[in-house]
C-alpha cells in the first residue's frame, strides 16, 4: 500500500497490507488475549491509558507531522487534534470508574439487585481519516478501558497515524494481542465483517456504514455507526455582532478544509440581515490562505483524497447549471497537490446537490430565508441529522427553533464543536448509537443483572 502526500503527490512510504489469513489469525489471537485483559483490574487498565496520554504529549510534534503529511491538514490543526484527543482521554480516565463499577441498585426483601457491565469481547473498529486521533479515541479508548480487545482498521488514507497510535498504545502497556491493527482498505474491512467479532464500531460515510450494518446484522452483535452530515447553520436577525457570527460561520464551514463530519455544510440567513452578513462572510473567506500545510501561515491545506477534487467540482458545476452564483473560489489551485480555493455559492436551492448531498470539502451554499419557519423547514429537509446551529442573541428563540430540528446535537451561538461530556449521536442517516459521554462508555459493554440472596430462604 502506497502512502501518498496529498500536498505534493509524493510517496511517503510503502506498507504491506494484511491478507485474509493474517486478519483471521489476528482475530484468533485477540479472542484469547481479551480474556486475560478483562481479568486485569479497572485501575490497571486505566493506568495504561494514562501512559498512552502521556506518550501522546511527549511525541506530539512527530505525531502531528506524520498526520499533516498523510492527510494534508495544516501542522497546527494536527497539533490541535492530538490535544483534543488527550482531552477526550481525560474524560474517560475521570469518568469510567463511576459507570463501570458494579452497583447495587435495589434491595428487594432479602435479595440484592446488582447491575454490572462486562466487556463485549473482541470489537472491530473501522475508522475514518479526517480526524483519525479524535474519531479513534471515541471508540478504542472506552473499549479498552472496559476490557475489550480491539481489531483496529485505520483508514487507508491515515495508515501512518493508525500505526503511530498502535505503537504508543503498546508502549503504554496495552498488550500487542489486545490492540491489533489491521492494515488495508475496503478489502481488509470486508474480511473483518466476515469474522465472528463481538461488536462493530464504524466511523465513515453513510454508504459504507449502511452496507456494514446490513452485512453484519445477522450476527446480532452491537453495531455503532458515526456517519456523515449535511449540517445546517441558521443566522437569525437578532444578533449581537454580525461580523463575529460571520467569522464563526466561516470557521465552521472551512476548518479542516471542510472535511469534518460536523462541519457547516449549509447556511441559511434571515433576509433582514442577509446583505450585511454576506459582506462580512466574504471578507472572512478572503482571509483564508490555501497552501503547503507545513507552512504555519497557511490555514487551508490539501484535500486528502485526490479523487474528491472532481467530486467537489461536479457539485459546483451542477449548482451553477441550475442558477447558483459562485462568489468566491471553487477551483483547483496549482498543479502539484490537491489544493482547492474555498467556494462560496449563493442563489442556491434544495434541488441542488450542494444543499442536499454531503460535500465534505471547502464549499458552501448560502440561502436567504424569510423567517424562522422557513429556516426550520429547510434545515429538516435533509437525510442527515448530525448537528444544527442557530445564531441568535435571544437564546429562548434559538432553542425553540433547534428543538424542531431533527439532529443529535444542537448548537446555540456556536458550531462545529464536540464535547466528551455529551453524547455524539447522529440521527437519520448520520448514525446509530452514541459515542462519548457515559453512553459512549457503556456502548462497549453488556449489562449483567445480578439477583443475589445470602441463602435460598424465600421471604
Ligand atoms: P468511508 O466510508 O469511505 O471509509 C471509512 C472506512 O471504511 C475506511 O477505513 C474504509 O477502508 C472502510 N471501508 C470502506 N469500504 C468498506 C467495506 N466494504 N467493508 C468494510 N470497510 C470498508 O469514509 P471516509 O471517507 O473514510 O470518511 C469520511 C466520512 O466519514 C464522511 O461521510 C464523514 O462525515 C464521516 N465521518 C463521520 C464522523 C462522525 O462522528 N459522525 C466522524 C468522522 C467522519
Amino acid at each position: 500500500m502506497k502512502i501518498i502526500n496529498p500536498a505534493n503527490h509524493q510517496l511517503i512510504k510503502e506498507i504491506s497490507e494484511d491478507s485474509k489469513n493474517s486478519i483471521t489469525e489476528k482475530m484468533q489471537i485477540a479472542k484469547k488475549a481479551q480474556l486475560q485483559w478483562a481479568k486485569k483490574t479497572l485501575d490497571e487498565r486505566l493506568a495504561c491509558i494514562q501512559n498512552f496520554s502521556n506518550l501522546l504529549e511527549e511525541n506530539k510534534e512527530s505525531l502531528a507531522k506524520d498526520l499533516s503529511q498523510e492527510v494534508g491538514k495544516p501542522y497546527q490543526e494536527a497539533i490541535n487534534e492530538v490535544n483534543g484527543a488527550k482531552n477526550r482521554i481525560k474524560f474517560f480516565l475521570e469518568n469510567s470508574k463511576k459507570w463501570l463499577t458494579e452497583n447495587q441498585v435495589n434491595i428487594d426483601g432479602n435479595t440484592k439487585e446488582v447491575l454490572a457491565f462486562e466487556p463485549l469481547g473482541v470489537i472491530c473498529n473501522i475508522s475514518a481519516w479526517n480526524y483519525p486521533f479524535l474519531v479513534g479515541v471515541n471508540v478504542f479508548i472506552p473499549a479498552l478501558i472496559s476490557g475489550n480487545a480491539v481489531m483496529y482498521k485505520p483508514s487507508e488514507f491515515s495508515t501512518l497515524t493508525g500505526l503511530n497510535i498502535t505503537k504508543y498504545l503498546h508502549a503504554s502497556g496495552i498488550p500487542q494481542d489486545v490492540f491489533i491493527p489491521v492494515i488495508g482498505g475496503a478489502q481488509a474491512g470486508e474480511v473483518l465483517l466476515g469474522l465472528p467479532m463481538d461488536g462493530y464500531f464504524f466511523t465513515g460515510s453513510y454508504k459504507t456504514g449502511k452496507y456494514i450494518a446490513e452485512k453484519v446484522s445477522h450476527k446480532l452483535v452491537p453495531v455503532g455507526l458515526e456517519l456523515g452530515g449535511k449540517d445546517p447553520l441558521y443566522v437569525t436577525d437578532e444578533l449581537v455582532d454580525l461580523k463575529q457570527v460571520a467569522a464563526a460561520a466561516v470557521e465552521g464551514c472551512f476548518y479542516n478544509n471542510g472535511q469534518s463530519c460536523c462541519g457547516v455544510e449549509r447556511v441559511y440567513v434571515n433576509e433582514n440581515i442577509y446583505d450585511e452578513f454576506m459582506e462580512h462572510f466574504l471578507n472572512e473567506v478572503k482571509k483564508l490562505k490555501v497552501g503547503d500545510p507545513a507552512i504555519a501561515t497557511n490555514n487551508q491545506g490539501a484535500i486528502t483524497r485526490s479523487s474528491h477534487m472532481a467530486f467537489l467540482e461536479a457539485q459546483i458545476t451542477e449548482a451553477l447549471g441550475k442558477g447558483a452564483k459562485l462568489l468566491h473560489g471553487g477551483k483547483k489551485i496549482g498543479e502539484q497537490g490537491n489544493f482547492f480555493s474555498p467556494a462560496v455559492l449563493t442563489e442556491v436551492n434544495h434541488t441542488m446537490k450542494i444543499m442536499m448531498e454531503e460535500s465534505f470539502g471547502p464549499i458552501i451554499g448560502i440561502m436567504k430565508v424569510k423567517n424562522d419557519e422557513e429556516a426550520i423547514k429547510l434545515m429538516n429537509d435533509c437525510e442527515y441529522g448530525l448537528t444544527a446551529s442557530v445564531y441568535c442573541k435571544n437564546i429562548e428563540r434559538a432553542k425553540k427553533i433547534l428543538a424542531q430540528v431533527d439532529a443529535g446535537t444542537s448548537y446555540v451561538n456556536c458550531c462545529d464543536r464536540v464535547s466528551a461530556y455529551l453524547p455524539w449521536a447522529g440521527r437519520k442517516n448520520s448514525g446509530l448509537g452514541a459515542t462519548l459521554s457515559y453512553l459512549g462508555i457503556l456502548a462497549f459493554t453488556k449489562p449483567r443483572a445480578w439477583h443475589i440472596r445470602a441463602s435460598a430462604e424465600n421471604v
